[in-house]
């Protein structure tokens, strides 16, 4: 199988799935997500993404029609299934199926969506183009909903400038970008905006938060405002599908490039330990 689509315990080519329409993800996008990569049929990170999902399920009032160690081993034996050893794995909940009303349904009991397909890790050591917009989303973007429609605009405005993420400010305040975390390093301190209810917590910024622990990297978890981004020595982006890259320009104007070494540092020890972790490399 080169993809692969989970429904409530059928499973298919992804391209050839069917869900009903009253699924509460077509009428709310009633739901939470995870994802996060596999490799030589390993996922990696598996735990902390599936602690971050049931934690998104809490948050939004679903109880998960499955335990966390079956959703790990589900996952585990579904990555197995498809050829590509190397694989995005996503998957969701949905608060169940129901004719369309607000308020919760009395009976539905949640669905459990997965799907895979291969991925390749892009080259993390390019520099990426960022652009600025202020942040319009709600407050409670630390829940990993499939509510992401600000996300998607952002999304295409940076493809649209030909950048590679949005940049999120609240006023002067960096929140985060469209799919990813955003962080700097000035004078050889590495500053992450805090995982409060403005951000999502991500994985990788937790996996890199804790690289800059080994390597003797001071953290600050406080917000930074958008001129402290633009006079950074380094503006780093993380997420599960890239790891971490850095800006060179953001809106067109140069950006970071001042400490090198230590942004290829922490690429590198980020790298070393997925392939550790998935037995690319032992
Ligand atoms: N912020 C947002 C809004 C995201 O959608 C994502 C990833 O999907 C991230 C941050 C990065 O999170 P992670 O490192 O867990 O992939």
């Amino acid at each position: 199988m080169e993809t692969l689509g989970y429904y409530n315990g059928e499973i298919g080519v992804l391209e050839d799935m069917r869900i009903p329409m009253n699924d509460r993800v077509c009428w709310f996008g009633d739901g939470v997500y995870d994802a996060t990569l596999s490799a030589n049929h390993i996922i990696f990170a598996l735990e902390e993404h599936i602690d971050r999902f049931f934690n998104s399920a809490v948050l939004l009032d679903m109880d998960p029609p499955i335990s966390e160690p079956a959703l790990a081993e589900l996952l585990s034996s579904l990555v197995r299934k498809v050829d590509s050893p190397s694989q995005l794995v996503y998957w969701q909940m949905t608060r169940g199926t129901a004719s369309r009303i607000h308020s919760f349904p009395e009976q539905a009991k949640p669905n459990l969506w997965v799907m895979l397909r291969p991925y390749s890790l892009p080259d993390i050591y390019r520099k990426v183009g960022l652009i600025l917009l202020e942040d319009t989303r709600y407050l409670h973007c630390n829940i990993k909903t499939l509510n992401l429609i600000p996300n998607v605009l952002a999304a295409e405005k940076a493809k649209q400038a030909g950048a590679y993420e949005a940049v999120f400010h609240r006023s002067e305040r960096v929140t985060e970008c469209s799919h990813s975390n955003v962080h700097i390093l000035k004078n050889g301190v590495f500053y992450t905006p805090p995982a409060d209810h403005l951000i999502l917590p991500g994985i990788s910024r937790a996996h890199l938060i804790t690289q800059c622990g080994k390597l003797g990297i001071p953290v600050s978890e406080t917000p930074f405002a958008v001129s402290q981004m633009l006079a950074a020595d380094e503006i780093l982006i993380t997420s599960s599908g890239s790891f971490c890259l850095s800006a060179d320009r953001i809106n067109g104007e140069p950006v970071g490039g001042k400490a090198p070494e230590l942004v290829r540092k922490l690429q590198d020890a980020l790298l070393e330990e997925f392939y550790e972790a998935t037995q690319v490399k032992s």
